[in-house]
C-alpha cells in the first residue's frame, strides 16, 4: 500500500504569514526527498495561491487561510483555502495576463505560474463563499543512469 501523510494549518491573511506558509508546506514535502528545484516550484505555486487569497479573497481584510497538504506515494497535493469573496468566472481568472486589479501592480499571472510550476490545478469557488485551489507536483522523479 502506498504511504500517505497529511498536515493543515490555518493562519491569518496577513502578507508575512505567507513565507511561513511556505516554508511550513517546504518542511513537510522534504519526506519526499525533493531537489531544489522542485522545493521551489512548490513554494513559489504556493505563494501565488496565498497572495491571491490574501488581497482578492478577502480584499486585504484579516481573516483566515487553510493550507492543507496530503503526500500518497510520490504525490504531493496543496490546497489553498479562503472564505472570501469568490471569483465569478474561473476559466477567465486563470488566463494568463487576466486581473481584476491591474491598477494595483497585479499582473494576471498567479495561475499561470500555479500551473507551470505543478502538475495540476484545480480551481472552485462561489461567490460570496470563497475558493479552494488544489494543486498537485509528483516529487522526485525516477533518476535516469
Ligand atoms: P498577479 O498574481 O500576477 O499579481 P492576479 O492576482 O490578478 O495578478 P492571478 O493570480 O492569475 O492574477 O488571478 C487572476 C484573478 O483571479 C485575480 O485578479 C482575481 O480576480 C481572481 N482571484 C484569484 N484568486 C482569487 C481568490 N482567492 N479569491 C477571489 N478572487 C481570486
Ligand atoms: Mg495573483
Amino acid at each position: 500500500m502506498r504511504q500517505t501523510n497529511e498536515m493543515k494549518i490555518e493562519f491569518d491573511s496577513r502578507s508575512c504569514n505567507e513565507s511561513f506558509a511556505r516554508v511550513a508546506v517546504a518542511a513537510f514535502m522534504t519526506q519526499l526527498n525533493p531537489t531544489l528545484e522542485e522545493v521551489a516550484d512548490v513554494k513559489t505555486a504556493l505563494s501565488e495561491a496565498v497572495t491571491n487569497a490574501i488581497v482578492h479573497g478577502y480584499e486585504n481584510q484579516v481573516k483566515k487561510i487553510r493550507v492543507e497538504c496530503e503526500i500518497e506515494g510520490q504525490m504531493l497535493s496543496v490546497q489553498v483555502i479562503d472564505h472570501g469573496i469568490g471569483i465569478e468566472d474561473i476559466k477567465k481568472a486563470m488566463e494568463p495576463l487576466f486581473t481584476t486589479k491591474p491598477d494595483s501592480e497585479r499582473s494576471g499571472m498567479g495561475f499561470a505560474f500555479m500551473e507551470a510550476f505543478m502538475d495540476e490545478v484545480n480551481v472552485e469557488s462561489e461567490p460570496g463563499r470563497g475558493t479552494r485551489v488544489s494543486m498537485t507536483k509528483r516529487i522526485g522523479r525516477i533518476k535516469e543512469s
